[in-house]
Formats: C-alpha cells, structure tokens, sequence
C-alpha cells in the first residue's frame, strides 16, 4: 500500500497517521470546517477540506469513497465511531477498488446486528447471556419474555452502541416504563427502532477479548482487556490483562473469542465482548469488528502494533505472527481523559486548553489530539487524550498511573484525569475486586479536592522547552 486515507478525526486518526508514517505509506487526514486547526490534519502528509456541517462530512460514505479514490488511495482507514461500522461504507469503498481497513460488509452488518450476532454465537455453541429470540415485536412481549426470564433484565437497542441504548428494568412495570423510551432511544440514536431483552448479569466483569484474522484463514487472540470500570454502560479505564482471571480462566475466555471468530470467517481486527457472572461463568455480550478505543493496552503487553497489522492484513499479507508467538507481559492500564466535568455529572467541558504538558517516563504512552492553545470542538465525543501506563505487574503499573497523572496538565478545561487518581487508589483497585458496579457504588469519589492548577510548575516547564529548543 502507498497511500491511505484516514476517515476519521481526532486521537485516533493520529494514532493512524503514526502507523503510516512508521510503514513507508502516505496518509492522508480528511477534515471539516471545525476541525481545521486538529492535529490530524497538521501531522497527515496530506490534508483535505470537507465542505458541510460539522458531523455530516465524517458521516458520508459515498462522497469519503469517491475522495479516496479520486486522490489515489489504497485503502481507507475508518478508526472506531463514525464509519467503522458501517457496512454501506466498506460495501462503497469495495466497489471502487478501494480497500477498506476491517471486515468485509456482510461481517460488518451481521455482527453490527446484536440479536443476529446472538445467534450466530448460539450456533457455534458459544455461552451468549439468556435472552429473546431477536428482537421483541411490542411493549406486552417484552414483559412476557422478562417474565420468563426472570428479573433484572436489560432492554437493549439491538443496534446500539457507545453505551446507549440500554436499561436495566427490575420488574414487569419497569419493562412497561422504560419499552417506548428504549425504542425511541433506539430510532433517534441508530436510526433502528429494534430492541431485544437479555438477563441482566448482576455485578459482572467485563472481559473483552482482541481478536485479528487474515484473508488466508488464520485467526489469533491477542489476550484480553478488563473495561469493567464504566460509567453509564461506558468505558473509562481499561487494564489488559485482566488482573481479576485465573490462568485458566484466560485461556477459557480467549478460546470462546477464537471460536467466535471463525464461526463467522472474520478478517481484520475485532473485539469480542464477554461478560463474566459472580459464579465464573463467561457469556458473550457482542462482537465490534473493528479497532477500539482501549487497543493500546494489548499493544502494550504483547508488543504488536495493532493498526500496521490492520494494514498488513487488509493489503492480503498473512498475519505475521502465530498464536503461539504472541506473548503477553507485565501490566497495561489506560485512562479515557474525557474532557468533562466529574463533579457536574460529567458535562461535557469544551473550549481552550490553555496550557498542555504531557506526562512522560518510564512505561508511559498518549495518545491525544490536544496542544497548547487548541480549542476542542462542542460537536464530536469529549475524549481528549487517552493515558497508557505499562509495568511489570498490576500494581507497579496502577502506581505508575498515578506518577503519570501527577506528570499530566491540562489546563483551561476541566478532564476527567483527576477522578482516575481517586479510582486507581481506591482499596478495590489495590486488592484487583471491580466490577461494572464499582463507578456507581462510589459516588464519593468524585469528592477530591480541585487538584492546584500548577500553573507555577505548568510555566516552568512551557520555559523549558522553549529554552531546550533555542539550543
Ligand atoms: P470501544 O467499544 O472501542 O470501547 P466506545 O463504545 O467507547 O468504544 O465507542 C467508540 C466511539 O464510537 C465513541 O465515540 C462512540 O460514541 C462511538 N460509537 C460506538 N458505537 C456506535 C454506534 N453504534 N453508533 C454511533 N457511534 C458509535
Ligand atoms: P455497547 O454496544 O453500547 O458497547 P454492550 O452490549 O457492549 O453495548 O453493553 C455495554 C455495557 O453495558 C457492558 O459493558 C455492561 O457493563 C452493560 N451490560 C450490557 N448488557 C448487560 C447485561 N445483560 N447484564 C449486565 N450488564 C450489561
Ligand atoms: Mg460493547
């Protein structure tokens, strides 16, 4: 491949401009009329204007295929969000010659589809959690099924993603109370008003395994993440690998993964979702057959560049290693710096950042699309820069978390960062015993006390670099 054009905007199209770069191959940023001053389009070889509001230039599939093709690329690169998952992009992108970075379109739709993917699982003999059959037809089937199934259940938007889309419902008038609310969520968010129940696990663990396959059948795991800190059905750290598994409860997990790739001859990276019940028991959850968010972490402990692999496997290459080559070591922990307000129940905080100092050291890792003077756009996800710390073993690397917390600046906006050093000292976080409850059950750690802006230690290092740089 020579060329790639990156459907995608902030951290992550930087995180794929990087992968180029290390690979010889040109890239090229895609951008809209807000996002002219983003990082992506500075670090990209080449760079090119979308004309149209904010969103909808990153949402078009037709007119991002057409440009890729018109500017001689090989192949696009969706990242996660935005297009990556959608079928009609890959399907676009395929019909021009243009090789699209990820599972073909039928994968995509399959998969994209929770209660087909359900399905598929069932079939390969996979532990899917308890459920309907596809989706539930009106308000008077979904009690009856949650009936059947027992309570607590969890309505689901059946193409729902990013954490919305689902709700708990403890007893037959919560179904009745929530069933219109689900749907219309469903319609307005993913254009899809289909909703399906599924027992809801109590205090699970969310277990989540990376998978990649090539175009020549192989089919590898890359170990597992733990994401079970969320908040509102979303991730906000994720540890790889998980400190909560046994040895065996890890090749488990990753041999469920394997099958489920291959029942579906999927190719390119992918995620398979687990939960896991306070009885040991794992039971598949949903499959995103595409990069994600939190890939860092196992490319921290197994080594491999996930998005060179993406791009090798997408241009025809074998995967170039196997199963038995892929080792995992030490301990990984990512940080989701949003740029919210913790103590305002995470509104989001746009604008200035006045001031960025990023933390650096030993085993640390960020990926950002964020500098000093940058003002972050109100119209896309609030994910600011995402904190990767690596060392030998879960409790070097939560301690090292914190050091590199303390490294970070970011001033002009409030973040997300100073909540995570409350979370990572927390006895739970020491002892390794979370689950999807931990964030909730913990209001009062949104407690701490506005950490000083360090505007003094903030200018003397802005000083330094300036003084580094004169030499
Ligand atoms: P991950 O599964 O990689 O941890 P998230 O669930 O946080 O990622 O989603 C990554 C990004 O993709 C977020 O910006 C989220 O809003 C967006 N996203 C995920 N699924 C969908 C979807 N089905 N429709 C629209 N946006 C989505
Ligand atoms: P999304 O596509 O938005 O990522 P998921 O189906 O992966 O949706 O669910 C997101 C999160 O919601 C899970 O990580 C988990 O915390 C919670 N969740 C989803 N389904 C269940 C369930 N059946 N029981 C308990 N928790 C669930
Ligand atoms: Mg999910």
């Amino acid at each position: 491949m020579g060329k790639i054009l990156i459907a995608n905007r902030g951290e992550i199209a930087v995180r794929v401009v990087r992968a180029c770069a290390e690979m010889g191959i040109k890239s090229v940023a895609v951008y809209s009329d807000a996002d002219k001053n983003a990082l992506h389009v500075k670090k990209a070889d080449e760079a090119y204007s979308l004309r149209g509001d904010p969103l909808g230039v990153y949402l078009n599939p037709n007119k991002l295929a057409n440009l890729a093709l018109s500017l001689g690329c090989d192949a696009v690169h969706p990242g996660y969000g935005f297009m990556s998952e959608d079928p009609a992009f890959a399907d676009r992108c395929a019909r021009r010659g243009v090789k699209f970075i990820g599972p073909g379109p039928s994968i995509i739709e399959r998969m994209g589809d929770k209660t087909a993917a359900r399905q598929a699982m069932i079939e390969a003999g996979i532990p899917v959690v308890p459920g309907s059959d596809g989706n539930v037809a009106s308000q008077a089937e979904a009690v009856k099924i949650a009936d059947e199934i027992g309570y607590p259940v969890m309505l689901k938007a059946t193409n729902g993603g990013g954490g919305r889309g689902i709700r708990r419902c403890d007893s037959a008038a919560e179904v009745e109370a929530n069933y219109e609310r689900v749907v219309s969520e469903a319609t307005k968010a993913f254009g899809a008003p289909g909703v399906f129940i599924e027992k809801c696990i109590v205090k699970p663990r969310h277990i989540e395994v990376q998978i990649i396959g090539d175009q020549h059948g192989n089919i590898c795991h890359l170990y597992e993440r733990d994401c079970s800190i969320q908040r509102r059905n979303q991730k906000l750290v994720e540890i790889a690998p998980s400190p909560q598994l046994t040895d065996q409860e890890r090749d488990q997990v990753c041999e469920h993964a394997v099958n489920a790739a291959q029942a579906v001859g999927y190719v390119n990276a992918g995620t398979v979702e687990f939960l896991l019940d306070e009885k040991r028991n794992f039971y598949f959850m949903e499959m995103n057959t595409r990069l994600q968010v939190e890939h860092p972490v196992t490319e921290a402990v197994t080594g491999i560049d996930l998005v060179q692999e993406q791009i090798r496997v997408a241009s025809g290459l074998p995967l170039s290693f196997s199963q038995e080559e892929i080792q995992w070591r030490g301990s990984a922990i990512e940080l989701r710096i949003n740029a919210e307000d913790p103590k305002l129940d995470f509104v989001p905080s746009f604008g200035r950042i006045t001031r960025f100092y990023a933390p650096g050291g030993p085993g640390v890792r960020l990926d950002s699309a964020i500098y000093s003077g940058y003002v972050i756009p109100p119209y896309y996800d609030s994910l600011c820069a995402k904190l990767t710390v690596w060392a030998l073993d879960w409790q070097k690397a939560r301690k090292r978390g914190l050091r590199a917390l303390q490294d970070t600046i970011i001033s002009g906006i409030k973040t997300t960062a100073p909540y995570y050093t409350e979370i990572l000292s927390h006895e739970r976080l020491i002892a390794a015993e979370f689950d999807t409850s931990f964030v909730e059950s913990h209001p009062e750690l949104l407690e701490y006390d506005e950490t000083a802006p360090r505007e003094d230690l903030a200018l003397a290092l802005a000083a330094a670099v300036v003084a580094n740089a004169g030499l």
